[in-house]
Order: structure tokens, then C-alpha cells, then sequence
């Protein structure tokens, strides 16, 4: 929980602030954009919640918080939201809240399916998450979409007996150990519903996740950006090249595709011919920007 020592100056009087640990991951303003804004290359509580939808988002806020940094004197929710999570997107499509401040904020997914289920990149190995995926069905793989944001993988494999995926590209000590490895640039089909395609460009290994032609898990390959209004990759956060990025980007197009689900940036959903003219609009901005 936060400290009120630390409380930040810039946040309204009341029960919900923020406080100096914030590593301005964009976590709360996502989840409760009516109580968090950003002011001094920090978050803060501009509005204190009123209605009961911003209180409960809030309090998830606060629980998500990789670094936790947001602090409430009021907690009379807490114990009911520390369960909320994973929290359902759209059909077998979960948000895992909880994020991680090893991947800097990074958001995960879990895919629930009778086939097993898939975990997007790690969260934060915190208990209440687990009983509620153990309660969901476990985990059968873990994809790891880039090496930055493996987070606790070795704690999940090691209590799901999960295998996990990472491209060899990827592979640092700490992951030396993830059972499959793949290699290359070409789509590997992990059954029916899943194919991971590989796309250079953030790093060097880095794989986006298709499931049933309609949710593309992009870790930090792609993202919705609210301040630019379109679909955009970030330049100033690319490791590798920005060029192979933009690349990869094109190769996209020979996909369907209905959601953006990503690590960092806003989720984004549109009718699959939409997303391929937002797609193509990234592609042209990834040109001049
Ligand atoms: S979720 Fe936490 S670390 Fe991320 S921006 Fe909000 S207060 Fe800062």
C-alpha cells in the first residue's frame, strides 16, 4: 500500500491518492480514467471518486498497481476487488489486473478454453490472482511475447506446471530454462485457435499472439494510443529496429483480426476490416513519424 508520506502533492484532498514510487506505467488511468490523470511525469487522483463504478475502479486500480503506489483511507472494497481480477474481457478473454513492476506495468491475459489455458506474458505471481486462475482451470502455456515482460514466469511454471514460450531470440538467464523456444520469422501454429507469428522490430524475438481470428495478444509490437486517436508502435521504446518493426507491421495485414490486446497502450476492438484500414494507417504513420 502506499504511503501518505509520500502522497504526492498534485493529487485533490481525499481518500484515494498517489504517491512518488509511481513509475508512470498508465496502469490506473487506463482502468479509472475518471479518478487518475497524469501531471508531472507521474499519476495522480485528479477527481476523487463519487459513484460507485469509480470507487470499485479505483480500488481496482489500486490492486493492479505494479508498484503500489496507490494508497485509500477508505477500504471498505478492498477485500472484494483483491479477487476481481482476472477480469473478463470478452468471451474466455480475461485481464489479469495484477501487473508486474518487473515488466514495468505490462498488462497479461489469460485465455480460459476446454483445450487448456493460455497465460499472455506474466503477471504479478500474487495470491488471490492465483486461486482465482487455478479456479478458472490453470494454466497449460504461458506465452511470452518478449523478454521484457517475463515477470514471474518461473513461479507460475513452477505452481501450473505450465510449458512456456519464448523465442530463441529472447532467451536471456533468466529464461534459459522456457521449454519451447521457437526460431525464425515464420508463424508457428500451436493448435486450431492459436498461432504465434514472429515480429521483429521492439526486440529482436518478438511474437504477437492470434487466437480464433479475432484477438491479436501484441505485447509491445502494437497498441492503441488515446492522445494520437489510431494504432501505433512506440519508436522511442524500440530496442531493435524500428524499420523491421514497421516490417513486421505489414506482415499483419495477412490477418484477421477484431481486438488489439497489448502490454502497454489501450486496448482496441473493431470489425476486422476496420482494424486492417487502422492497421494500415499505423503502417503509414510508422513511415513519418
Ligand atoms: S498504476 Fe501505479 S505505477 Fe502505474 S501509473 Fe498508476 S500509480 Fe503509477
Amino acid at each position: 500500500m502506499a504511503s501518505r508520506r509520500k502522497r504526492l502533492k498534485t493529487n485533490v484532498d481525499g481518500p484515494f491518492f498517489v504517491d512518488r514510487t509511481c513509475i508512470d506505467c498508465d496502469t490506473c488511468r487506463k482502468l479509472a480514467p475518471e479518478v487518475f490523470d497524469r501531471s508531472d511525469e507521474k499519476s495522480r487522483v485528479y477527481a476523487q471518486p463519487i459513484s460507485e463504478v469509480d470507487f470499485v475502479l479505483a480500488t481496482r486500480a489500486l490492486i493492479a498497481c505494479p508498484t503500489a503506489s496507490i494508497g485509500t483511507e477508505d477500504k471498505s472494497l478492498l477485500t472484494d476487488v483483491r479477487s476481481a481480477f482476472p477480469d473478463a474481457i470478452d468471451d474466455g478473454v480475461y485481464f489479469c489486473g495484477y501487473t508486474s513492476e518487473k515488466s514495468f506495468g505490462a498488462w497479461s491475459y489469460l485465455i480460459v478454453r476446454s483445450e487448456g489455458n493460455v497465460l499472455v506474458d506474466s503477471p504479478r505471481f500474487a495470491g488471490p490472482l492465483i486461486e482465482r486462475i487455478e479456479a478458472l482451470g490453470g494454466v497449460e502455456d504461458l506465452f511470452l511475447s518478449h523478454k521484457d515482460d517475463v515477470a514471474d514466469h518461473a513461479a507460475f511454471h513452477e505452481r501450473f506446471g505450465c510449458r512456456r514460450i519464448l523465442h530463441a531470440r529472447e532467451i536471456q538467464p533468466d529464461t534459459r530454462e522456457v521449454e519451447v523456444q521457437p526460431t525464425g520469422t515464420d508463424p508457428i501454429r500451436l493448435d486450431e485457435d492459436l498461432l504465434m507469428i514472429p515480429v521483429p522490430g521492439h526486440t529482436e524475438g518478438h511474437m504477437v499472439l492470434l487466437y480464433r481470428n479475432k484477438y491479436l495478444f501484441t505485447g509491445d509490437h502494437l497498441a492503441f494510443s488515446a492522445a494520437l486517436g489510431h494504432l501505433y508502435a512506440f519508436e522511442r521504446f524500440c530496442w531493435y529496429s524500428f524499420d523491421e518493426q514497421r516490417k513486421s507491421m505489414k506482415r499483419l495485414l495477412d490477418y484477421d483480426f477484431e481486438w488489439v490486446l497489448p502490454g502497454h497502450g489501450r486496448p482496441f476492438h473493431a470489425p476486422a476490416a476496420q482494424m486492417r484500414e487502422e492497421l494500415a494507417r499505423c503502417i503509414d504513420w510508422m513511415a513519418g513519424s
